[in-house]
């Protein structure tokens, strides 16, 4: 059986815990490879790797690691259709998701190309007699990214693209579930130019984390998962004196408001609920139409194209979603449509004994729809992360704007409407941290900034943008004077101050 081993200095390291993770192909159910679970010794090889890597590499000037980002943008480009096949087999998302995946995790890099100018420190000339103030940002050292399943291409960019251009050198800890991907970047980064050391994949479990989050030289830790594990994340790291930012789970919502284009939202629910069989952080698993009216308009509309979505293996072309990750996983969505059921909302459309011919026993589950869906429910607080779409009637736009802002998760939102008052008052009132309008997966782009609120994130820097360059940087400030020969001053007991 294929192996999936560590990459630490630019070669491939053979673990020795004698601890495996499956990697399945979800679309067959078989186990395709085995991966590597980390010891933490293993881990302190990868650091050691990174940090004697760092001075070369923060020392190389901000033009030529640009460079380097630049070279593995044109290497991503070409391999672009390797790297969503290999993607797809593991994560089970469609091909043109993939290449989404990947898409999206190369315009981070673009953003990360400028560097010269986006870590370009200030100056002040002439703050006091003789006297300039200027400030840099300098790499933090070691930084390390541990990653969740389900964007193996575009969140480990997200995170090393950015630290690396910043002088930082790297040490990602991606998912178990799919972690073929993560390696091929890092193999890419070398050809880019990226001496050896600067990025390293270890591979692992809570084991190789806990060895992560413990370790004296790591100097910051970027994580994306479930929202329990990033607090444990965030909590950790920080008693161990790092920084950390963790983004964690999602509920989004999709408030539909009675002037809203409903043929279009319909296109945009399905897309942004069921895509990537949910299993998306950004996803809008919740609708919230409002009146009654608007329910009954939408629900007329939503139920036909739900009914004729196609599910289908990752390579099928026509395909709308895949399999979910794991069969694991897919019991747990299973589950949270039963309590749904218990719980009392209506289950207008059932997924859960969906098969795929001649692939019985990949991981698919078919899409659901929930209608009357309560605030009070289980099912509706939690996240499931997989193809259900609930609907939550508000009466009004209060009680509408109530919903995504008294939740516990705070990610995304997304208000359908033809009202710019309406949207504008929404955008400035709502408890999430961010909104789409009339944009249903509201991803911000690359130069801008990607985090959420509430148990959704914890830490207080984002990801990529310039919340990124901060992230990954620690400024120092030079107050500057140069004997310019003139008479000596007297020594000063208060503190100085510029009259
Ligand atoms: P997960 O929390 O299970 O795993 C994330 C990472 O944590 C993995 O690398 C995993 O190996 C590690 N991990 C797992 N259990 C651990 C433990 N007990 N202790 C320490 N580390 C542990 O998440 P997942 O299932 O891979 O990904 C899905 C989750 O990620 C969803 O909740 C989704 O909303 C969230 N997500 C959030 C964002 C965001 O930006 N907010 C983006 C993508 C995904």
């Amino acid at each position: 059986m294929r192996q999936i081993d560590h990459y630490i200095a630019a070669k491939s390291v053979v673990g020795t815990s004698g601890r495996f993770g499956d990697v399945f192909n979800p679309n067959t159910g078989e186990v395709q490879a085995r991966v590597q679970l980390a010891t933490a010794a293993e881990v302190d090889q990868a650091v050691q790797a990174a940090l004697k890597a760092f001075p070369g590499w923060s020392a190389t000037n901000p033009q030529r690691r640009a460079r380097v980002l630049f070279n593995f943008k044109g290497l991503i480009e070409k391999h672009m259709d390797e790297l969503a096949e290999l993607l797809s087999r593991e994560h089970g998302k469609v091909i043109a998701d993939s290449k989404g995946d990947i898409q999206r995790g190369l315009e981070v890099i673009e953003f990360a190309c400028g560097i010269p100018h986006l870590q370009k420190g200030e100056y002040t000339e002439g703050a006091g007699p003789g006297i300039d103030v200027f400030s840099m940002r300098q790499p933090l050292g070691v930084c390390a990214g541990i990653t969740p399943f389900n964007f193996p291409g575009m969140i480990p960019m997200w995170m090393f693209g950015v630290a690396i251009a910043c002088g930082n050198t790297f040490v990602l800890k991606p998912s178990e579930r799919d972690p073929s991907v993560p390696v091929r970047l890092a193999e890419l980064m070398l050809e880019a130019g990226a001496p050896e050391g600067v990025l390293n994949v270890i591979h692992g479990d809570k084991v190789a984390v806990d060895a992560i989050l413990h370790h004296p030289d790591v100097k910051a830790v970027s994580f994306v998962g479930s929202s329990d594990i990033a607090q444990y994340v965030y909590l950790t790291g920080a008693a161990n004196g790092k920084r950390v930012q963790a983004m964690g789970g999602a509920k989004n919502h999709g408030i539909v408001m009675p002037d809203a284009d409903l043929d279009q939202v319909v296109k945009d629910l399905v897309g942004s609920a069921y895509g990537s069989a949910g299993e998306r952080c950004m996803a809008l698993p919740v609708a919230v139409p409002v009146g009654k009216g608007t329910a009954e308009a939408l629900l007329e509309r939503l139920r036909p194209e739900i009914e004729k979505m196609k599910v289908g293996i990752s390579t099928d072309a026509d395909a709308q979603y895949g399999p979910v990750v794991t069969a694991a996983h897919r019991e747990k969505v299973k589950g949270y449509i039963q309590m749904g059921v218990d719980e009392g909302a209506d289950l207008l459309i059932d997924g859960r004994d969906f098969v795929l011919q001649g692939f019985e026993k990949g991981f698919f589950i078919g899409p659901s729809l929930f209608d009357n869906v309560k605030p009070t429910m289980r099912s509706y607080q939690e996240e499931i992360f997989g193809p259900v779409l609930q609907i939550v009637r508000a009466e009004t736009f209060e009680e509408a704007l109530a919903l995504p802002s008294q939740h516990q998760y705070g990610n995304g939102v997304a208000i359908f409407t033809r009202n710019g008052n309406t949207a504008r008052d929404f955008a400035a009132r709502v408890n999430v941290g961010m909104v789409g309008i009339n944009v249903p997966i509201p991803v911000p782009l690359a130069y801008h900034t990607f985090g959420g609120w509430k148990r959704s994130a914890f830490g207080d820097m984002n990801q990529h943008g310039m919340e990124g360059v901060r992230f990954f940087t620690k400024v120092k400030t030079v107050t500057q004077r140069w004997p310019s020969g003139g008479a000596v001053e007297d020594q000063a007991f208060v503190i100085p101050t510029m009259r």
